[in-house]
């Protein structure tokens, strides 16, 4: 099996990793494949330890992407 484990809980994905390549860059993608705020890949975290909450399972800040309550809010500016 070549399927990636889970970071936080290390239960195994029933997926394997798909990688595609446009031309210019190969691109890994899995469901879950989690990036954070700053869309620097964070590694493999399943659906129950991403949206768990608990820093424990996901230490990382997550994207807004995905809190669409804080869409458009940006509560710690950044230079870009
Ligand atoms: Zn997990």
């Amino acid at each position: 099996m070549n399927n990636p484990n889970c970071r936080g809980c290390e239960k195994e994905s029933d997926q394997p990793i798909i990688k595609t390549f446009d031309g210019a860059v190969t691109h890994t993608c899995h469901p879950w494949m989690r990036e954070d705020y700053y869309g620097i890949t964070t590694g493999m975290y399943c659906d129950t330890c991403y949206n768990s909450n608990d820093s424990s399972l996901y230490p990382y800040r997550k994207d807004e992407y995905y809190d669409p309550l804080y869409a458009g809010e940006r509560l710690e500016p950044e230079d870009w």
